[in-house]
């Protein structure tokens, strides 16, 4: 046994370090069932066994990479067989809820479901909501500046958080527990970490802001025939619904087609005819019994008779809610494709028609048949986009074939690439992001100039060096 390990074990225990074969029996990722790999992994309990950690590693120049519930899509949480793994898995607890000053202060590997569950039995909201809810952690949303289903109107995790504990590379303890909403007292130290994947520090609590509750819930399905009914709709449910404007989710075509196909093993039903242009979830909340369902129903009226919107089905009970949002959230039947080239972009709502139309054809070019998905979260400017160029190779029942996701082959590899070009260089010219949500990590790293300049990338190496001057925390990810 090493003396790092035989360190590691005496701060956490034996049974909380585990070596790489123990590590190697864990899937790498959410997504991926192929084994994990690390040097080690350890499982603090305390912030303070955080610390202890990050000294040791520090001073044998170790390097480690944090693991909150591996959800993350940009490989940021992809470790070498060198590193130490730091899982925040044992760090859970929901430590107190503030009614009055409507907080809750939760350690970093908290589950946002928890999160979610204990607000809705305060009676309060909590404001940040995506996909993967039941096995992402607070400390990974804060370090990839999670988005989601809800940032229209809450907006990204940097606003749901009043205060941050975080632990630096050389084991210095970071605390900046604020709980109100105002505080000027200088730079805001937190903003530096929410959304810094992990390079500058690693997250071990966090003081939540949390809303009043939203107990009425109107959702509907609406279908469109082209993309400015989309944008005519988005305008008028904004100013209609105004606040209680909680969710809009586009879905084209083929996506929802997918979601919807009866041959795919694990789709939903089709509430609505799967041959339109494009679908919309609208979700309003709020808290007036009376009125809020009146409002919601009349905003949707106007748009048909305006002919904004073509067809809707509005959901009648939770269960018929849920069937709506399941087709939202069928997004692992994209992965049934091999190879598929996933994306996480953001441009001017108004572009989005023509950029989508401008990536299919240029790769029409090479794959006569290729699938270009679109669905995402419209309202906020950003899309997810995947890529299947050979819509062939489907796995449509995984119990008779099994989904194997596995690394690229060189051709898939180069296929990617040419891929990664045809979807990130537009965006450069319309002011769009690589990357509106997942992150950098290592997948999006080499195209990190589309979106930011040479002077932002050298002040962001700057804070790097100075926070982690050894590299050791999550080396290698963002640039
Ligand atoms: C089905 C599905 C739907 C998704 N939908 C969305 C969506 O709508 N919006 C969105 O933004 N993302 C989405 N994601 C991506 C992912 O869920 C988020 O990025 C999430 O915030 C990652 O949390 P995690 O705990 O799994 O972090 P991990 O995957 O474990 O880590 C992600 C990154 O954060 C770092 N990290 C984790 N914990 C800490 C910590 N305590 N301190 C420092 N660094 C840390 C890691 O090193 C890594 O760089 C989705 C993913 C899936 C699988």
């Amino acid at each position: 046994m090493t003396d790092l390990i035989r360190q590691l074990e005496a701060i956490v225990g034996a049974g909380n370090v585990l070596g790489s074969d123990a590590v190697a029996q864990r899937a790498r990722h959410f997504w991926d069932p192929s084994p994990m790999t690390a040097l080690a992994l350890v499982r603090p309990a305390t912030t303070e066994e955080v610390s202890s950690i990050l000294k040791v590693c520090s001073s044998h120049g170790q390097t480690v990479v944090t693991h909150g519930g591996v959800t993350g899509l940009a490989d940021g949480e992809k470790s070498s067989t060198d590193d130490v793994i730091l899982s925040l898995e044992r760090m859970t607890a929901i430590e107190q809820l503030d009614p009055v000053n409507r907080t809750m202060t939760v350690q970093a590997g908290c589950i946002l479901q928890s999160v979610h569950e204990a607000a809705t039995e305060a009676g309060m909201f909590y404001g940040l909501d995506l996909g993967a809810r039941g096995s992402c952690t607070i400390g990974g949303n804060i370090s990839t500046n999670a988005g989601g289903l809800s940032v229209l109107r809450y907006g990204m995790t940097r606003e749901q958080v009043l205060g941050l504990e975080v632990v630096l590379a050389d084991g210095t303890v970071l605390s900046s527990l604020n709980k109100m909403l105002k505080n000027n007292t200088g730079y805001d130290l937190k903003q530096l970490f929410i959304g810094s994947e992990g390079t500058l520090g690693v997250v071990t609590r966090a003081v939540l802001r949390l809303r009043p509750d939203t107990p009425t819930c109107h959702t509907a399905l609406v279908a469109f025939e082209n993309f400015e009914q989309v944008t005519q709709t988005l305008a008028h449910i904004s100013k209609s619904l105004s606040a209680n404007l909680n969710a809009f989710e586009i879905l084209w075509n083929d996506y929802y087609h997918l979601s919807t196909n009866p041959g795919v093993k694990g789709s939903s039903r089709a509430p609505l005819a799967t041959d339109y242009f494009a679908y919309a979830i609208i979700e309003a909340r709020g808290a007036n019994q009376q009125t809020d369902e009146q409002q919601f129903m009349q905003a949707l009226e106007v748009a048909i008779d305006k002919g904004f919107i073509t067809d809707a089905v509005i959901a009648k009970s939770e269960s018929e809610r849920s069937e709506i949002w399941s087709i939202r959230e069928n997004v692992d039947l994209t992965l049934r494709h091999r190879p598929l080239f996933i994306y996480d972009i953001s441009l001017p709502i108004d572009q989005m028609q023509t950029y989508l139309d401008g990536v299919r054809s240029v790769l029409r070019q090479d794959w006569p048949d290729v699938i270009v998905y679109a669905y995402g979260h419209l309202a906020d400017n950003n899309l997810h986009v995947t890529i299947a160029p050979q819509p062939e190779n489907f796995i449509a029942d995984p119990q008779e074939q099994p989904v194997k996701i596995q690394s690229y082959s060189d051709t898939e590899t180069a296929w990617y690439e040419q891929c990664n070009r045809t979807v990130f260089e537009p965006l450069a010219k319309l002011g769009g992001s690589i990357s509106a949500e997942h992150g950098i990590g290592l997948l999006k790293k080499q195209y990190l100039k589309y979106s930011r300049t040479p002077e932002e990338v050298k002040v962001m190496r700057l804070l790097k060096q100075s926070l982690d001057p050894q590299h050791i925390l999550n080396p290698g990810k963002i640039f």
